[in-house]
């Protein structure tokens, strides 16, 4: 097998046998002609399948290393489609730091549905073992965790789900498959919300699973033409494009990540960054095994409390006020009122001064010279 962005490059985007075109068209078709009544020659419609998005399902998950993977028309559709293979009366264990449409999914839509749900440290392995019934199916880990950054053991948490015959799921949208593959450490199956750094550019919305269980990965198929939400032609060529170009990316927001917390741990202003990478993080050690490097997010806490970190947030003018994260761009954001509100009272919220930092590809001297400007 060649090696990360050869793949990432080469896979689902070969030559098209006909004209040569170097990309892969993007087939706007919501039909196919057929050749004899139930004969189609590649599916019976396009929600069931499309080529330019099993294009994109080849490579994310070919870097995944899984045998299957399923795109979706969001991160919440492609946890939606997962979860639904669940029965009423199933639980499910959430990490006690996660994507707050991850904790209103389940909290909001499934528990009606008759899923249960309990949050849990997930760097604590006895409060994990402890929170296991019976009827878990599913241990949810999101490492490095949203929006505190937090990395659990992937290895150690796919043991505990094992013991007790439930599935590890990863959520690997933060770390990205350049970064970590869950699958090959222990994790049953990867979710992402290919809308931040798969994509790249903060142009599309889209999800993903990828899993090498065959009867999971024919079940969550079904889903995605008996359920529907399909990522369209266009968005599965915008991620396919993202892809390519996903490891020099990375390289950069990794780079820039690193120079922006060692700027903010020096600042006086600054209470406490969260950065896997830096040496003080709690989870350094487990990102250093399991991550071949720590990433684009960075997390911090003002001194000054909510109303400076408040403040902050509207002071830059590069690092854009936004919610999401992962493109080209910087992005700043105050996850308690933005993309954790609704997490507001659980043991999920995140602290009131807490600024999240989706550092992007610009020049570090200049991202430096706006978040000084912004705290001063
Ligand atoms: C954004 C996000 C999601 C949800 O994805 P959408 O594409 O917005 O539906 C899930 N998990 C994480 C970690 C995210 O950041």
């Amino acid at each position: 097998m060649s090696g990360f962005n050869t793949r990432a490059v080469h896979v689902g985007s070969e030559p098209d046998p006909s004209t040569g075109a170097v990309n892969p068209p993007v087939y706007l078709t919501s039909t196919y002609a057929q050749d004899g009544v139930g004969v189609p020659r590649f599916s019976d419609y396009g929600r069931v399948d499309n080529p330019t998005r099993a294009a994109l399902e080849a490579c994310l998950a070919g870097l995944e290393e899984a045998r299957h993977g399923v795109a979706f028309a969001s991160g919440l559709a492609a946890e939606d489609a997962l979860l639904r293979t669940l029965a009423p009366g199933d639980h499910v264990i959430l990490g006690d730091d996660a994507y707050g449409g991850t904790y209103r999914l389940l909290t909001r839509i499934f528990t009606d549905w008759g899923l249960t749900v309990s949050c849990v440290d997930l760097g604590d392995l006895d409060a994990v073992r402890a929170a296991f019934g019976a009827s878990t199916k599913i241990l949810w880990v999101e490492t490095p965790s949203n929006p505190m950054l937090r990395v659990v053991s992937i290895a150690a948490l796919g043991e505990v789900a094992h013991e007790h015959g439930a599935l590890l799921v990863a959520d690997n949208t933060f770390a990205t498959p350049y970064l970590q593959r869950p699958l090959t450490l222990g994790a049953d199956v990867v979710v992402h919300s290919t809308t931040k750094y798969v994509g790249g550019h903060s142009d599309v919305i889209g999800g993903f699973v990828a899993t090498n269980n065959d009867d999971l990965a024919a079940k969550l198929k079904f889903h995605q033409y008996a359920i529907g939400a399909v990522p369209g032609p266009l968005d599965c060529y915008l991620l396919l494009r993202g892809l390519k170009t996903l490891g020099v990316r990375m390289d950069r927001h990794c780079a820039n990540a690193r120079a922006v917390a060692t700027f903010l741990s020096n600042h006086a202003a600054v209470e406490r960054v969260y950065y896997p990478g830096l040496t003080d993080h709690p989870g350094h050690e487990v990102a250093v095994q399991q991550m071949s490097d720590f990433g684009g997010m960075v997390s911090f806490t003002l001194r000054g409390g909510a109303a400076a970190a408040h403040q902050v947030c509207e002071s830059t003018t590069i690092f854009t006020l936004a919610e999401s994260l992962g493109g080209v761009e910087s992005l700043i954001e105050l996850p308690a009122v933005m993309t954790h509100a609704s997490t507001a009272g659980s043991t999920l919220e995140p602290p009131a001064n807490l600024i999240r930092l989706s550092v992007g590809i610009e020049d570090i001297d200049d991202l430096i010279a706006d978040l000084t400007r912004a705290l001063d």
